[in-house]
């Protein structure tokens, strides 16, 4: 069986009883990189006797054959946990295709709930989540940075971004360029960790809550409120209501 395996996205008590028996009763761990993951065990507590559970490094990007061997010795049996560096596996992290080749073998896969940086910075921002986006990483030009911003404020839902702080004051500054100063957005830093903290308020306003800082370090969620959905959508939504109505009228003759 593979078992997708969230780790802490920085307090370690935020490991689940669950994630710890997968981890413990492992005999391999797929991981982004071995010494990471052995401090991760130590850490919490996760005897290795033996090399057991061994440590394999898997990286989507490099490593089709090691997604083939992981099969390989799921066919025969292991069990094989699937980690990252931290928080969710296939979240902006490899996984994905190691989860796809097992599914394609016909191999069990379960998912482990947990700690998501997206999500838990999207909780606490007070923004609309009731509908929202995951965009992830921008791109690292700034023009290409913009494009996405205008791509996305068509949907009409909130918008989850990870960022880094070198690169928050551009961002936010792409960000005004495109959906203006008064948008309200939600910057989450070192969630869950010693330092955790928010800049909370619209893009001009954080882009000064921001700036007063000497620097800023660590690792960030930026959260937009929602842009005005595009036309597109709502012909969709016409469009899709006119066909259920003639379909009921289909029904109902
Ligand atoms: N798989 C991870 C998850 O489930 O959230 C995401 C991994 S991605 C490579 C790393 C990015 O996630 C960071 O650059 C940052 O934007 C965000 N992130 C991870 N941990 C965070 C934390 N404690 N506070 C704020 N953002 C965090």
């Amino acid at each position: 069986m593979l078992v997708v395996c969230p780790t802490p996205i920085g307090n370690l008590d935020d490991v689940s009883p669950r994630q710890r028996e997968a981890l413990a009763q492992a005999d391999i761990i797929a991981c982004e990189d071995t010494r990471n993951a052995g401090k991760l065990l130590e850490r919490l507590g996760v005897a290795r006797v033996e090399g057991r559970p061994k440590l394999w490094r898997y990286d989507d990007h490099t490593a089709q054959a090691q997604a083939e061997r992981l099969v390989e010795e799921l066919q025969e049996g292991q069990k094989v946990v699937l980690i990252s560096d931290a928080g969710t596996p296939t979240i902006s992290d490899p996984g994905y295709r190691l989860v796809r080749a097992a599914r394609q073998a016909g191999l069990e896969v379960v998912a482990l709930p947990g700690p998501v940086a997206a999500t838990v910075g999207l909780s606490a921002s007070g923004l609309a989540s009731d509908r929202f986006y995951f965009e992830g990483f921008l791109p690292t030009r700034s023009a290409a940075r913009q494009a996405r911003h205008r791509a996305l404020e068509g949907l009409g839902v909130s918008v989850i971004y990870y960022e880094s702080p070198r690169r928050l004051e551009e961002t936010l500054s792409d960000l005004e360029a495109v959906c203006g100063p008064e948008r309200e957005i939600c910057v989450g830093r070192e969630l869950t960790k010693r330092f955790e903290e928010y800049f909370w308020g619209t893009v001009a306003e954080v882009r000064t809550q921001v700036a007063a800082r000497e620097e800023l370090r660590g690792e960030l969620v930026l959260v937009v409120a929602p842009g005005q959905a595009t036309d597109v959508s709502a012909e969709e939504a016409e469009a899709d209501r006119l066909i259920e109505a003639l379909l009921e009228q289909g029904l109902s003759s």
